[in-house]
C-alpha cells in the first residue's frame, strides 16, 4: 500500500448504494481532491465545475446543489470502480497536480511556500518528512550516543517521545500526571471540549478517523492521545506520578541532572545529556486573589481541577471567569443547577460556528477512515481556512480613526460581524447586550467559537451575569460592591499562569543561574525554543509560540520539535558535545518578536486583563510570526547562531 491510504484504514468498502449515501454528508471540494489521487486524473478538478468561494466554516466551496450532484455522481463511478478493482493502492499525484488541487479548493492561487508547508503537513506521500533525520541507532551509525529527559506526556511530550523513539535515542519521561494527555488529562470540567477543529487539533502523522465532532470533547481527545501512546508503546519509557522540581546542566558531564519527585514523596534524580520541556504555558492554575476566598465553607475549584465528587444539581453555584473554559462550563451545567451566578470582568469576542457542538456525518467518518486522501485534504481545507490573514486583524493602524475600539478596518469589518451575532441571539434585552458586547477589538484576547450555547445560557431565568467586580467572599456568597450572592459552590474558570512560563520548576544552566533568573519575567527563546547559557534545552510550548490569531498549537509543536530534531541530528552526525543559541542571536530573536508583537494589538494598553500579557503588560508568549514563517524559521537550526561544542 502506498502513501495516500497508508494511515487509512482500507477495510472492503460498501456497496454503491451505501457509498452514494456516504458520498451526500461530504465536502464536494475534498471529496474531489481524493478522487483525483484515487485515479491518478486530474481531469476532476479541471471540469467546468468548480468551487465558487472560499469562506470560513464553510466546506462546499458555495456551488450550487446541481453542481455538487454532478460531481458526486462522477466521484462515485470513480470509487465504484476503484473498489470493483479491490481497493487497489494509490499513489499521490504529483506535485504540480497537488498545487492545482490546492488552487481549485482555496479558489486563488495557494502561494509556494505554504503550499510547500501544507504539502509537508498533508504527507501524501508518507516519507514522514518532520521524523529526526537520522538512522535508527541500532543500525549502530550514530557517532554519539546521546539519551534525552522529557518533562511531560502531554501533546508535546508524546510528540517528542514519539520522535525520539523513531530515531533510536534512548529517552525518558517524568509526568506528574498518572496517565497521558497533559491539559486533555487535567481538564475535565463539564462541556470541556477543543475549540480547535479537530482535524487540524491532531498530529500530521497520526490523523483521526474516530472524532464523532468536529470539535472533539475531552473524553475523545484524551482517547486520541492515549490511542497514540499506546500504538508507539511508550509505556515503558515513563516515570508516573512524578514531578520534576529541578533541574541543572552539570558542563564537565555535559549532562543535566533531573531531580523530581515521585508519588511517595521521595526525591530522585536521571541523567541524560538533551532536555525537553513539554510542560506548555497553560498548565498552572491562576487562582485568583479574591478577598476572603478561603472563608468560603462550600466547594471551591478551578476548572482544570474540576471536583467531579461535588453534585452541582439544585446547588448555587458561582462561575467566576467566562473566558474559554468558563464559556464552556456554564452553557453544560445551566440545566442542572438552581441558580448560576456568572461573574464576567471582561466579555470575550465570539466567533459564529454552526459546527461548534456538532457531529460529523456518518459518511465524513466512514471516508475518514476509508477515502484515501480525503482527511488530508478536508485538513488542507482546515489549515487554509485557519491561516495567517487573521493576523492582519490585529495588527494595529495607527490612523485608523475608530482605533482602540477596533485596530483597522479589517478589525472593524469583523466586529460587525461579531456584534451582529450577539444581536441576533440577545439583542431583544438591551442590558445584556451592552454587558455581552466587548469594546475592544476582535481577536485581542483569545478568540471564542460560539453556537449560541453560551449567549442562550445567558439568557435564562436563573442566571445572572454579574459585571461588577467582586469585592470579597465570606462563608457563603460571593459580594460585588452593589449585591451579595448567596452560593453553594464556587468554580473558577480563572485561566493559568502562562506568561510565568517553567513554573514551578527550578532550570539552572551552566553558570549556576536559573532560567527564571534569566528572564527576569520576560520569557523569551531563540525560535521559542532554546536559551544561551542552556545547553542541550529544548523548549515545546516555549515563550513566544503561542498561537493567537489562527493555526493549531500541535502544528506549531510539530515545527518545534521538526527544529530540535535537527538540533540533535547536529549533535549525533557532529559527535558534538553540545548545542545553544549565541547571546547575539537569542538577543536579536527576542528584539525583533518584541518589535513585531508591538505591532499587534495584544499588547496594547487599552487591554486591561489577557492572559497574553505579562505583569508589567507585555506580551511574551505569543508568536506574533505568520505561521508560514515560524515554519520556516524552525525548518533548520542556523548554525551561524548557534554556540556548537
Ligand atoms: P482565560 O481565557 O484566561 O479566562 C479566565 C477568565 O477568568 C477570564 O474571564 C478572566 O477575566 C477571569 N478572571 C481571571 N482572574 C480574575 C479575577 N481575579 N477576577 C475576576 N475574573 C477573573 O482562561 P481559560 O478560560 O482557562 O482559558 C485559557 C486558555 O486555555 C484559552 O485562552 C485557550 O487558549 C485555552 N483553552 C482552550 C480551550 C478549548 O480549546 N476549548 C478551553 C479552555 C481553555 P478577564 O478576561 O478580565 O481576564
Amino acid at each position: 500500500m502506498t502513501a495516500v491510504s497508508e494511515h487509512l484504514d482500507v477495510q472492503p468498502i460498501p456497496g454503491e448504494e451505501d457509498i452514494a449515501a456516504a458520498l451526500d454528508d461530504l465536502s464536494v471540494p475534498a471529496l474531489m481532491a481524493s478522487v483525483v489521487c484515487l485515479t491518478g486524473d486530474p481531469s476532476y478538478v479541471r471540469g467546468q465545475i468548480r468551487p465558487r468561494e472560499f469562506v470560513m466554516n464553510e466546506f462546499q466551496g458555495k456551488m450550487a446543489e446541481g453542481e455538487k450532484l454532478q460531481l458526486r455522481s462522477q466521484a462515485l463511478r470513480a470509487i465504484s470502480t476503484w473498489r470493483a478493482a479491490g481497493c487497489p493502492p494509490v499513489s499521490p499525484p504529483d506535485e504540480a497536480v497537488i498545487r492545482e488541487i490546492m488552487d481549485w479548493i482555496a479558489c486563488e492561487p495557494v502561494p509556494d511556500d505554504y503550499a510547500t508547508m501544507y504539502m509537508e503537513e498533508m504527507d501524501l506521500a508518507g516519507t514522514n518528512p518532520r521524523a529526526i533525520p537520522v538512522a535508527a541507532a541500532d543500525n549502530g551509525i550514530h557517532a554519539r550516543q546521546l539519551s534525552a529527559i522529557v518533562i511531560g506526556c502531554g501533546e508535546s511530550g508524546l510528540l517528542a517521545a514519539i520522535r525520539l523513539k523513531e530515531a533510536g535515542i534512548p529517552f525518558e519521561i517524568i509526568e506528574k500526571n498518572h496517565d497521558v494527555g497533559g491539559t486533555w488529562l487535567e481538564n475535565r470540567y463539564p462541556g470541556c471540549r477543543v475549540d480547535v477543529a479537530s482535524h487540524y487539533y491532531s498530529y500530521s502523522f497520526g490523523p483521526s478517523d474516530e472524532f464523532s465532532e468536529y470539535y472533539a470533547q475531552q473524553p475523545e481527545l484524551y482517547r486520541y492521545f492515549h490511542r497514540l501512546f499506546d500504538e508507539h508503546d511508550l509505556g515503558p519509557h515513563v516515570h508516573w506520578q512524578c514531578e520534576v522540581e529541578r533541574a541543572v546542566w552539570d558542563d564537565e558531564a555535559a549532562q543535566w541532572h533531573v531531580t523530581f519527585r515521585t508519588a511517595d514523596g521521595t526525591q530522585e534524580t536521571r541523567s541524560a545529556e538533551v532536555l525537553i520541556s513539554g510542560v506548555g504555558i497553560l498548565n498552572r492554575p491562576l487562582i485568583p486573589d479574591l478577598p476572603g476566598l478561603k472563608h468560603f465553607t462550600g466547594p471551591v475549584f478551578h476548572s482544570a481541577r474540576w471536583d467531579h465528587s461535588v453534585d452541582l444539581r439544585g446547588k448555587r453555584v458561582a462561575l467566576i471567569g467566562a473566558g474559554a473554559s468558563g464559556f464552556q462550563i456554564g452553557p453544560a451545567i445551566v440545566d442542572q443547577v438552581e441558580r448560576l451566578v456568572v461573574f464576567q470582568r471582561t466579555p470575550q469576542w465570539m466567533a459564529p460556528n454552526p459546527r461548534y457542538h456538532a457531529g460529523l456525518k456518518p459518511g465524513e467518518i466512514w471516508a475518514m477512515r476509508h477515502l484515501p486522501g480525503y482527511g488530508q485534504w478536508y485538513r488542507f481545507m482546515l489549515m487554509w481556512q485557519s491561516s495567517d490573514k487573521m493576523l492582519e486583524m490585529v495588527r494595529i493602524d495607527p490612523d485608523w480613526p475608530d482605533f482602540p475600539r477596533t485596530a483597522n478596518a479589517f478589525s472593524a469589518q469583523r466586529r460587525e460581524i461579531f456584534v451582529k451575532w450577539i444581536e441576533d441571539n440577545v439583542g431583544d434585552d438591551p442590558e445584556l447586550l451592552a454587558k455581552v458586547t466587548p469594546s475592544y477589538p476582535p481577536m485581542t484576547k483569545r478568540m471564542l467559537q460560539d453556537n449560541g450555547s453560551w449567549l442562550r445560557c445567558l439568557t435564562r431565568p436563573h442566571v445572572d451575569l454579574v459585571t461588577d467586580h467582586i469585592v470579597r467572599c465570606d462563608e457563603s456568597s460571593v459580594s460585588t460592591a452593589d449585591e451579595r450572592y448567596e452560593v453553594d459552590v464556587i468554580v473558577l474558570a480563572t485561566g493559568f499562569r502562562a506568561s510565568e512560563v517553567l513554573f514551578p520548576m527550578e532550570i539552572v544552566g551552566r553558570d549556576g543561574v536559573s532560567i527564571t533568573d534569566t528572564w527576569q519575567g520576560k520569557p523569551s527563546a531563540y525560535r521559542g525554543v532554546s536559551v544561551p547559557g542552556f545547553p542541550n534545552f529544548f523548549m515545546l510550548g516555549g515563550p513566544g509560540t503561542g498561537l493567537a490569531h489562527a493555526g493549531s498549537v500541535i502544528f506549531t509543536t510539530e515545527c518545534q520539535m521538526r527544529y530540535v530534531g535537527d538540533a540533535l541530528r547536529l549533535l549525533i552526525e557532529g559527535d558534538h558535545r553540545s548545542i545553544e543559541p549565541s547571546f547575539e542571536a537569542y538577543d536579536r530573536y527576542r528584539d525583533e518578536l518584541q518589535a513585531e508583537c508591538e505591532t499587534l494589538m495584544w499588547g496594547h494598553p487599552s487591554i486591561e486583563h489577557s492572559w497574553y500579557k505579562a505583569a508589567d503588560g507585555k506580551v511574551y508568549v505569543l508568536c506574533p510570526w505568520r505561521l508560514v514563517d515560524y515554519w520556516k524559521m524552525t525548518a533548520a537550526v542556523d548554525q551561524d547562531d548557534h554556540l556548537v561544542r
